[in-house]
């Protein structure tokens, strides 16, 4: 997956010039805009076609300039553009999907954050090689159906926007199962799910330190799913697949939530085990990163997924969050982002967080 231009080359003319803090305009683009005008820089949205609309109802989150291009899958096209105006690109979950993992990868445009982390999160096995040699707990997975012993969630290989997933609530159920395409029987994890919201600096010598820097806690959200969250209202699981209502997992919207202060250090282990691996497989995951999880009644925590971006829950928290504000009042991810870039610029140090 290699690009043109050798990361030092990309981004060795930030040095001296200023940079333009640059995203998808979709996704937490009004608070990945809003907080890099907050830290004083120029900003630029990047549209398929003319701006959002309603991006005029947020100005103090509107970019200060628009790119329009035909299709987001044209942006390599405009590579040099971007390079020759400063641009540094924040990548977001909408932005990567989009354009694909691997030409995001290719992009010869500073991205903030490792690139080389894409590859890894983009392929279910391969993020499952990493959390689980980091010694993190996950569901469970199944090699085939025999060997199920509980209630399991069976996902479909490449299932996108929370369709494409079937519930059985033990092996028989399971059985009435009949598979479309290539798909893997995961545990049915029960307890509480929790999005939590890490930041993690290689450049800061003070706080929780994590390798050569130190982990963040910036926040936590839980996403509302449709259907999910009220099919139970219908009836049970059985009865509603003999009338063809099937579970859907499509995220519709966040609510904040806080753990338990006593399941923090648990948290914080976890964060910091998939920092120190991700160090070892592939130099280092930097920035905005997603543990994504389910508590069990044990105060067990199992981590079904990880964002290693930003993710759209932080724009709870666009004033802080009962964890952010314990850092520096009023500080959300979008910020801290550009506050990273600042201080890397003011040290010398962009190679550390673009790539
Ligand atoms: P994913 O595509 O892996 O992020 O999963 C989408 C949604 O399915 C999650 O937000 C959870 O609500 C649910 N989910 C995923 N894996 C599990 C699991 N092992 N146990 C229970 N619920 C799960």
């Amino acid at each position: 997956m290699g690009t043109s231009l050798s990361p030092p080359s990309r981004i060795a003319h930030l040095e001296d010039k200023a940079p333009t803090v640059s995203t998808l305009c979709s996704h937490s683009s009004l608070q990945i805009f809003h907080g890099a005008r907050r830290e004083g820089f120029r900003t630029l949205g990047i549209t398929p076609g003319p701006p959002p609309r309603f991006y005029e109802a947020f100005p103090l989150a509107r970019p200060d300039r628009f790119l329009e291009v035909p299709t987001i899958r044209a942006l390599p096209e405009y590579s040099d553009e971007l390079r020759r105006d400063g641009v540094i690109l924040v990548p977001h979950g909408s932005f990567v999907e989009y354009l694909g993992p691997e030409a995001f990868t290719r992009l010869d445009v500073p991205v903030f954050g490792n690139r080389a982390v894409i590859e890894w999160e983009s392929d279910r096995r391969k993020e499952r090689v990493w959390l689980e040699s980091a010694g993190v707990r996950m569901p469970k997975r199944y090699e085939t159906p025999d060997e199920v012993d509980g209630p399991v969630i069976v996902k479909y290989y490449g299932a996108k926007g929370g369709k494409g997933f079937y519930l059985a609530k033990n092996r028989a159920a399971l059985e009435r199962f009949q598979p479309t395409g290539p798909h893997v029987i995961q545990e049915y994890v029960l307890g509480t799910r929790y999005y939590i919201h890490f930041f993690y600096s290689p450049l800061s010598k003070d706080g929780y330190r994590v390798g050569s820097g130190s982990l963040e806690l910036l926040g936590m959200d839980r996403r509302d799913e449709a259907n999910i969250d009220e099919l139970y209202k219908l009836g049970a699981q059985e009865e509603l697949h003999r009338v063809g209502l099937e579970p859907t997992f499509v995220v519709t919207g966040n609510v904040p939530v806080i753990l338990r202060e006593s399941l923090l250090p648990q948290i914080f282990d976890i964060g910091s085990r998939i920092i120190e691996r991700s160090i070892e497989l592939f130099g280092g995951m930097v920035g905005p990163f997603c543990v994504e999880g389910i508590m069990t009644e044990d105060l067990q925590f199992k981590v079904f997924e990880i964002s290693t971006r930003i993710v759209a829950g932080t724009s709870l928290f666009i004033s802080g969050s009962p964890y952010s504000d314990l850092r520096e009042p009023g500080l959300s991810m979008g910020r801290r982002i550009s506050q990273e870039i600042h201080r890397a610029r003011d040290a010398g140090r962009l190679s550390e967080i673009l790539s």
